[in-house]
């Protein structure tokens, strides 16, 4: 046997969940699977918390970035016990606890995945909130500083602020000493907000809520906005921003087509910047960085991964249609292990 090789034998069977075509959360199946084999360069993992993205939704769903290629098993995000080493893997244990970030497959008992994508787990986070921290985390920092360029002393507008992504930017925001306007549908997702620090809360609906965040940032706007919901609320964005703006364009949780007129932009100056994590991870210099603030910063306990409800294996295409409900908040957790 090869010194990177555990006992797990080629042939063994694991259960995981197979999409074999596109569509709303039940397509999502429980089958027996074959267990995977790591390739040149990546790892093998235990799966024992996978975090559900928005993006996972949007990709069984086939409305993703990228064109969702089926049959396959999903699952981006995950953290785990490495269980073996593919050819050529160094600098990684068999038996070391990992988060992974990238690829697709973990909604199973085993995954593997690209030996770079794993993320090192700080001593203090369990396994659900590891695998609730890379997507969410990194997409903050580079929404707030990579992109967003803020400062201590801004204010940012963070939109579904008690969502996964929601919950992180609000509490990065605030370690990073700027001040938060929080939206989000709910008193009780406004309560959480409220909890991680934000300063300012107000409903998605509420009637007034273009004046109301132009006031709580002194009147003219907010100079930096996360827009995670698109459609006609593109259009608030623009008209919450104060001149000089910048609006981080990450998501588009409600599905629509928002319209970008450009000579709006030059009236007062707002610039409007795309964030697609995945592409932004190969950039060495600012993964580097946000890895830095970030594990310093969950080290210290200043920030914690807010783990949402957790669910089974089996429960997939339930936690998958709470999350398109708005049911959730923090970051939703399967765990193939349960
Ligand atoms: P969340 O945990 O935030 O869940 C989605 C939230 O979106 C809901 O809870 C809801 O909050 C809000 N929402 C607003 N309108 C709708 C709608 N019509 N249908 C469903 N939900 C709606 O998910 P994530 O943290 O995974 O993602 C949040 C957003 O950020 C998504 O748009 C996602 O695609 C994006 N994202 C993008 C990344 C990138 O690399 N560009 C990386 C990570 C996330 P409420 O009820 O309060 O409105």
């Amino acid at each position: 046997m090869l010194p990177f090789m555990t006992q797990t034998p080629t042939g063994q069977t694991m259960r995981g969940i197979l999409v074999e075509r596109l569509g709303p959360p039940e397509v999502m199946q429980l089958r027996d699977l074959p267990v995977p084999q790591p390739g040149p360069g990546e790892v093998r993992l235990k799966v024992e918390a996978v975090g559900i993205n928005f993006a996972d939704v949007l990709a069984v769903a086939g409305e993703y970035l990228t064109r969702t290629r089926v049959p396959y098993t999903p699952g981006m995000e995950f953290a785990g016990v490495v269980d073996m080493l593919g050819e050529g893997v160094t600098g990684v244990q068999v038996g070391q606890r990992v988060a992974a970030l990238g690829g697709r497959g973990s909604l199973a008992q085993y995954a593997v995945c690209p030996a770079a994508g794993l993320v090192p787990v700080p001593e203090n986070l369990n396994a659900a909130q590891a695998a609730a921290f890379p997507v969410s985390y990194f997409t903050a920092y580079h929404g707030l500083k990579t992109l967003g360029r803020g400062v201590a002393g801004e204010w940012v507008l963070v939109q579904a602020a008690a969502g996964a992504l929601g919950t992180a930017s609000i509490q990065l925001a605030k370690a990073l000493g700027m001040h938060v306007v929080a939206m989000a549908s709910t008193e009780e997702k406004l309560e959480i907000a409220r909890g991680l620090g934000a300063d300012v809360t107000l409903l998605q609906d509420d009637p007034d809520r273009v004046q109301k965040v132009r006031d709580a940032a002194g009147g003219k706007g907010v100079p930096l906005l996360l827009e995670v919901v698109g459609g006609k609320r593109f259009q608030e964005s623009l008209d919450m921003a104060a001149p000089l703006g910048r609006i981080i364009v990450i998501g588009n949780a409600s599905r629509e087509q928002a319209n970008l007129r450009p000579f709006e932009l030059m009236k007062r100056n707002l610039t409007v910047t795309g964030l697609w994590l995945t592409p932004l991870m190969t950039d060495r210099e600012a993964t580097r960085e946000a890895a830095e603030v970030l594990t310093r910063l969950v080290a210290s306990g200043q920030v914690t991964p807010q783990v949402g409800p957790t669910y089974a294996l089996a429960d997939s295409p339930r936690a998958f249609q709470d999350i398109l409900d708005r049911k959730t908040t923090g970051k939703v957790i399967i765990e193939p292990g349960r």
